[in-house]
């Protein structure tokens, strides 16, 4: 073995240079359930401190909803701990073309692969679809897991600015003599937390005969009138050519992905696609404790209405406490600080009132776009978002930016 002091070095170097520029990732140590109320270690070493989460992907609050846990607990007893195989070898139960099943009618498609997680979708799906008489023509701001795809495929790549039509069709026009083109988006962005113009991208994609791919990880169980997504909300359900998803976010937060749409396409992904292909089966309990959360999806609209009023009255009530908020209907809201320290600063001391909030800032976001990110969850009742207010408040009137414009925290704070 060898590890040599150049490389151990190089290492150390790197690592102080990115504590230097203040972007070193900790984790923070969460010592209980994920849910609304959570107990947070923060900083490492000291006791673990009751705060309200606002910063999870937990959309619909069923992580660890009774009934998902008592569903896992089931699949656990009645199909085992794991299944040591991939899926074409002996790694399939019943439970994991049920779980397909109900995936393909839930989001309205022909037919769903799982995958271990859907970056490992979005890694596996380009590669075993396209070939090198084809052309990816992707949004500017597309997750990193579709940026990893993307390059492990041979297909030309082309990039449209963010949720520009115009652009796009110029894009499209210039790639007439494809076989095939796709064109590639997220649902919703999970920064911005804006939605893509399905409508506009279904109608651009017909015209030139382009194919439709959306990843709606940030949408998938609530957006749209019974939480299908965001083709539901734009209504072109069955127009949309490829879906992938997780279900690791809203539902039930545990781990896998798919891709789902057009059938020969999810049979090409059974038959090439190499995460599928070399990479372990979901866990049936994970199996048993999605299938739950899609019943009780499926079965009434209830918890996808109750986060929709949750984060209409946050958006409010931030606004009327005189925030920047980035604009949106999602139960994402980005509440902007544009300086990169404050938004560091300003979620210290929300941790210390209580509540759990990170601050993102380059190169996770745009230079000078630093903010803090909020994620509403059906999990909140109206007293969580009533004392998140007032901590946020609190600090805001500290930092003197409540009714402050863009251009008046900038000209104070820098961007
Ligand atoms: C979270 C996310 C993923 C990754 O999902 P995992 O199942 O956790 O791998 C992929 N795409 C988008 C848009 C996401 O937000």
């Amino acid at each position: 073995m060898a590890f040599p002091d150049e490389v151990r070095n190089g290492y150390q170097k790197t690592l102080e240079e990115i504590r230097q520029a203040g972007i070193f990732k900790v984790e923070r140590l969460i010592h209980s359930a994920q849910a609304a109320d959570i107990e947070v270690e923060f900083p490492a070493g000291t006791a673990p401190q009751k705060v309200i989460n606002m910063c999870a992907n937990n959309y619909l609050g069923l992580s660890s909803h009774p009934e998902v846990v008592k569903a896992a607990h089931a699949g656990l007893d009645s199909r085992g701990y794991g299944m040591s195989s991939v899926r074409f070898i002996c790694g399939t139960q019943d439970i994991h073309k049920e779980l397909e099943h109900r995936v393909t009618e839930f989001l309205g498609t022909e037919d769903t692969i799982l995958f271990p997680s859907c970056m490992d979708a979005n890694c596996g799906v380009f590669e075993a679809v396209l070939t090198d008489q084809d052309v990816m023509i992707s949004d500017r701001l597309v997750h990193a897991s579709i940026i990893d795809g993307v390059r492990l495929c041979k297909a030309e790549r082309d990039i449209y600015e963010h949720a520009d039509m115009a652009q796009l069709e110029s894009k499209l026009q210039l790639h007439t003599r494809k076989r095939l083109k796709m064109v590639i988006t997220d649902g919703v962005f999970s920064m911005d937390g804006d939605t893509a113009p399905l409508d506009k991208l279904a109608a651009l994609c017909e015209k030139y005969g382009a194919m439709l791919f959306v990843d709606d990880s940030h949408a998938t169980g609530f957006i749209g009138r019974t939480g299908r997504g965001t083709h539901e909300q734009y209504g072109v359900m069955g127009k949309v050519d490829v879906i992938t998803t997780t279900f690791g976010k809203a539902l039930g937060g545990a781990s896998g992905g798919c891709v789902s749409g057009r059938r020969e396409l999810v049979e090409m992904c059974r038959q090439k696609a190499r995460p599928y292909l070399f990479s372990n089966t979901m866990a049936p309990m994970v199996v048993a404790g999605v299938l739950r959360a899609l019943e009780l999806l499926s079965q009434d609209t209830a918890r996808r209405d109750k986060l929709e009023k949750n984060a209409a009255y946050w958006r409010q009530g931030m606004t009327d406490a005189g925030f920047v908020l980035k604009a949106g209907d999602t139960p994402i809201v980005p509440v902007m600080l544009f300086n990169a320290k404050l938004s560091q600063d300003f979620s210290r001391d929300l941790f210390t009132e209580g509540i759990y909030a990170i601050g993102f800032f380059y190169p996770v976001v745009a230079k000078g776009a630093a903010r803090i990110r909020t994620q509403i969850s059906a999990g909140h009742e109206l007293h969580h978002l009533d004392r998140a207010l007032d901590a946020f408040k609190k600090v805001g009137r500290k930092y003197g930016i409540l009714g402050q414009t863009k251009d008046e925290i900038i000209a104070r704070y820098g961007a």
